[in-house]
């Protein structure tokens, strides 16, 4: 296990886990079970939700640090001078030797739908005592992110360790996160995510249901992102449904939307505090729908966004 000192912390910092270099194939379709497709493309390319939700913080202005884990492969050192370069920072990047950086293998579809599967590798072992080495960055973090990538136990510990907002990306969907959502301040998901918490399908004619149920669960807010369409939030306080709509673009690649989402949504909190919520979720939402018109996750995500150039 090889630790660095931690860096310089400031005030404005969101601390992120999680990195997966990405392997995407492009064919007129998804394949069917079992069946082999020729493709038209092949690309390598940087991804796994914390980090795309790491360098999304990061180009829409925010002061980002990660904390994750990469083996001693090849893709370490590449993926670690990306993140340095986007204006990440990768002090708390840990090795695991003996160990692949985790891979995500993704088909894109012509009609721009996709398919993942993710080997963690050494995503698996960020630990309890990875959090505990980095708890003065936790502790002071303005907007700690998590999600479910990574050991649940491992961000638990992060949560709970936090005196911020802690933004919860419930994904993958995954069963028995009760035990985290007390400590979430906002948890967002997308509709199949939000549907395996609330145990019915969430569409946009039952979102406030859901929402109400995602609320119960102990969070202070929670969103539902509803691709093509927007976003809908709920808070605590106000117990209100609100609808935020997308503009309306022809799709290419939805991969890595909601990453940008949440990235952006964090950067924006903390750098735009006097803006209304539903200002920020409508920022964030410009920003993710601007990712879907380009092939790629983080390389679709804009360096020069400007938000609120208009009311949502
Ligand atoms: P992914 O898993 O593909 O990264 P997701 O399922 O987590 O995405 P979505 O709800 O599909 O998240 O999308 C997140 C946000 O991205 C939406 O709230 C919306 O702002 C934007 N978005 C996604 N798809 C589209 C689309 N087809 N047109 C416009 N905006 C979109």
């Amino acid at each position: 296990m090889n630790k660095q000192k931690e860096g310089h912390i400031s005030y404005q910092v969101k601390a992120i886990f999680l990195l997966f270099s990405e392997l995407s194939a492009y064919s007129a379709r998804l394949p069917t079970p079992g069946e082999t497709l020729i493709g038209k493309k092949f690309t390598t390319s940087f991804g796994g939700k914390g980090a795309n939700q790491s360098v999304a913080a990061a180009k829409t202005g925010g002061n980002v640090y990660i904390i994750c884990r990469v083996g001693d492969d090849q893709w370490a050192e590449k993926y670690k001078e990306h993140l340095k370069h986007v204006g990440v920072d990768v002090t708390n990047a840990y090795v695991t030797k003996n160990t692949t950086t985790g891979i995500a293998q993704i088909t894109v579809a012509d009609n721009g739908e996709n398919q993942i599967v993710i080997v963690p590798g050494a995503n698996e072992h960020l630990s309890k005592s990875d959090v505990d080495y980095a708890k003065e960055l936790i502790k002071k973090a303005d907007v700690l992110i998590g999600q479910l990538e990574t050991p649940y136990e491992t961000t638990l510990e992060a949560f709970k360790l936090n005196d911020g907002i802690k933004l919860l990306n419930a994904a993958p969907a995954r069963a028995h996160i009760e035990t985290i959502l007390p400590y979430c301040t906002i948890l967002c998901v997308n509709e199949p995510e939000a549907s395996q918490i609330v145990n019915f399908d969430v569409n946009v004619s039952n979102i406030k249901s859901a929402l109400e149920i995602l609320l119960q669960s102990g969070c202070k807010m929670a969103i539902i992102t509803l691709g093509a369409k927007g976003a809908a939030y709920s808070s605590k306080n106000t117990g209100e449904c609100i609808h935020v709509s997308s503009n309306k673009v022809a799709a290419v690649d939805t991969t890595g939307a909601g990453d940008a989402f949440v990235g952006a949504l964090a950067s924006l909190l903390v750098n735009f505090k006097n803006q209304p919520f539903h200002q920020l979720i409508g920022a964030a939402c410009e920003y993710a729908t601007l990712t879907v018109t380009l092939e790629g996750t983080q390389t679709s995500y804009p360096e020069k966004y400007i938000p609120f150039t208009k009311q949502y």
